[in-house]
């Protein structure tokens, strides 16, 4: 039996394993790379089985961000080109829905670009909701931004299921990617979701020069937070952002990081996002051993391989996609 193996019993045992540990497993070689997966999937299968949950993202509100997050194309501070749209209708985002549920989407994220909603676009965000959960059975999450307590309470009476705010990377190596607001802003808008009783969906983005340290002191404070679903995100540079000429991170190291956050988070959904099919390339189906949920049909800026070589690769590799009920539970 590996040592990866041990300490998967006995997180399953009740007994988390510890940052020095964290760290020792993001430090370990590549012929250990498979048994440290295999350990992983113990712990992922106790808690999911074999079931992976499918999200269709939905940028509902693009570009012309206040906000100078150095990874980000959207930020006005970046030349990057993209779209640049205010506040989709209420109609618009709930054909999306539809969409979603149509391809099989067991959650369905709305997400707008800027520092925190304005009152007209929580409102177009809360009838929205309001049409989505009446007629369409699928998940309901909802990225805005930063969050006041009422505003987490409003979207919650609305029906909105979950709210994803990110806390990124560790606390230290925040203000190294954002000026404009704060990693203790993030903490405070993840607090007024818990509170609002909504879930929460927190996560972070690999790759953006932290070092380990920051990587496991992230995964860490996720825990801290009571993050309900870490979506984990690799970075792929995008031209005219101040992180453009960054390089990818490699494949091996990004399944002992997704691993890592599946060691320090065991019973958390787990999601591999965006940079998937770009850092993980052909080996992006050994992602779904630790991770246990996954986007389909691209990201906010960038596109995927698409649902139907998504189905394909999970259904080879013996995984199942998780439905959800008339209900919507
Ligand atoms: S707040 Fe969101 S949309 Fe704005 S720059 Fe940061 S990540 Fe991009």
């Amino acid at each position: 039996m590996t040592r990866w193996h041990q300490w998967s019993g006995r997180v399953l045992s009740g007994e988390p394993i510890g940052r020095d540990q964290a760290l020792e497993l993001l430090r370990s070689g590549d012929d250990e790379l498979l048994p440290l997966l295999d350990a992983a999937f113990a712990i992922r299968k106790h808690y999911f089985g074999r079931d992976v949950t499918l999200h269709v993202i939905r940028n509902a509100k693009s570009g012309a961000c206040s906000e100078d997050c150095a990874y980000c194309s959207q930020s006005a501070s970046a030349s990057s080109g993209v779209a640049c749209y205010s506040m989709q209708t209420v109609e618009k985002i709930v054909e999306g829905a539809r969409a979603a549920k149509a391809i099989g989407a067991y959650r369905y994220c709305v997400v707008a670009s800027g520092r925190a909603p304005a009152g007209q676009e929580l409102d177009t965000i809360c009838e929205a909701a309001r049409r989505i959960k009446k007629e369409i059975p699928i998940q309901l999450c909802t990225s805005l931004g930063l969050l006041a307590p009422d505003q987490a309470r409003r979207l919650k009476a609305a029906g909105v299921d979950r709210y994803n705010h990110n806390l990124e990377t560790s606390e230290r190596h925040y203000a190294a990617i954002c000026t404009t607001h704060s990693y203790g802003d993030r903490v405070d808008t993840a607090r007024a979701v818990k509170d609002a009783g909504l879930e929460l969906c927190s996560g972070g983005l690999i790759g953006m020069g932290e070092t380990l340290e920051d990587r496991v002191d992230l995964a860490f404070g996720l825990r801290r937070t009571g993050a309900d679903s870490i979506p984990v995100n690799f970075l792929d540079p995008r031209p005219g952002t101040a992180l453009h000429s960054l390089p990818r991170i490699g494949a091996r190291d990004a399944l002992r990081t997704l691993a890592m956050f599946r060691f320090v988070n065991p019973d958390r959904e787990i999601r591999i996002a965006g940079g998937r099919e770009a850092c993980l390339g052909s080996m992006q189906v050994l992602s779904l051993y630790p991770a246990n949920s996954m986007f389909t049909e691209g990201y906010l800026t960038t596109g995927g391989q698409g649902n139907e070589h998504d189905r394909r690769m999970i259904e080879a590799a013996g995984f199942r996609i998780a439905g959800i009920t008339d209900t919507g539970e």
